[in-house]
């Protein structure tokens, strides 16, 4: 079964392909090349539905038939900041931002309220698109962000998160840490549950 994965984030299809061994798992782009979706919707599962439901459907415009495809939507949530920077994770600082650029405004923010550290936690949305039936599933990460990047593990915002359980970052933990409790890991549980009923 060939599956798609409807994300163009290197560490997220890194993260994915190792969360699925077993399968052969593709970047959309490796098929269909460039395609800008626009993340507009105002929830992880809205988003995430749009990006793997525009993907199939031009899978299927290529012939491709038996293809599956799975997209995820995440992001942080701060409920100091009202939850911020939550579906706008990965453009919190503007349009294009860089991940650097993004956890350079999170810093900010925190600093603002004098917080060198606070409760956050991580949300994904998994969407899978399978002869044309939509399913969605979500996982969530609990712990603390910091006001500062320590270690250079994982991407985003995980070297600023620190997992309830341990103390230290998501960039000085292993990478084989995060994914057995990460939000993504745990919606993939639910996803791969999906996938024995479907297939
Ligand atoms: P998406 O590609 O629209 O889902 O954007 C997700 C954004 O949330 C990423 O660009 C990261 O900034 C952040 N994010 C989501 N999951 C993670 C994670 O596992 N680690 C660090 N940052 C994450």
């Amino acid at each position: 079964m060939k599956i798609v994965l409807a994300s163009a984030n290197k560490g997220k299809i890194e993260e994915f392909k190792k969360l699925l061994p077993n399968d052969e798992v593709v970047a959309f782009s490796e098929i269909l090349g460039k395609i800008e979706i626009d993340e507009d919707r105002d929830t992880f599962q809205g988003n995430a539905i749009k990006k793997a439901q525009t993907i199939y459907d031009e899978l299927q415009k290529k012939d491709f038939d038996d293809v599956l495809v799975i997209s995820d939507d995440s992001g942080i949530s701060v409920p100091v900041l009202d939850n911020a920077p939550g579906v706008y994770s990965a453009r919190y600082a503007g349009l294009n931002a860089s991940d650097k650029e993004n956890n350079e405004k999170l810093k900010t923010e925190l600093n603002k309220l004098g917080l060198e550290k606070t409760p956050a936690f991580y949300t994904a949305c998994i969407a899978i698109v399978y002869k044309n039936e939509v399913y969605t599933v979500h996982g969530w990460m609990h712990g603390m962000v910091l006001n500062k990047e320590i270690g250079t593990n994982g991407f985003g915002y995980d070297p600023m998160f620190i997992p309830n359980g341990y103390d230290k970052t998501l960039g000085e933990l292993d990478e084989t840490v995060k994914k057995e409790f990460s939000h993504r890991s745990r919606a993939l549980k639910l996803a791969m549950k999906i996938l024995e009923v479907i297939l």
